[in-house]
């Protein structure tokens, strides 16, 4: 595994999204995160959690790209809200438009997304690679 591959994928699903909603593509960078992603309303950056992902990609390649895909195209939809291609709403409301936006995009159902989740992307599977 190289860590310019996983960095491809990542961009690449994101420029697929931007193209198919007609956006400039946003900006990402790997980051020392608590979750897996975030996107970052002050510098509106999509920052990814570098160490847990690959990681997981080391272990699972393809589950990891499933997972990813799900989560950039979460992290993806704040970048719509933010740039006004999406619907402002509270913030509870928000999350499930995100996670149905995401849904969509991955076509995971959301038993195979918890599934996914589970292992190896949460912090306590990062604990025990160290
Ligand atoms: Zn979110």
């Amino acid at each position: 595994m190289s860590k310019i591959e996983v960095e491809s994928f990542i961009s690449n699903v994101l420029r697929e999204l931007s193209i198919q909603e007609g956006v400039p593509v946003p900006k990402w960078t790997w980051r020392v995160l608590l979750g897996i992603a975030m996107f970052n309303k002050r510098t509106k950056v999509i920052e990814i959690r570098e160490f847990t992902v690959l990681n997981a990609w080391r272990k699972d390649a393809e589950r990891t790209k499933r997972y990813l895909r799900h989560v950039l195209a979460h992290e993806f939809y704040h970048y719509l809200v933010e740039i006004g291609k999406a619907s402002v709403k509270p913030r509870l409301l928000i999350e499930r438009d995100c996670d149905l936006y995401a849904m969509k995009y991955s076509g995971l159902s959301e038993s195979e997304i918890s599934e996914l989740k589970r292992r190896p992307l949460t912090p306590d599977f990062v604990e025990e690679w160290r």
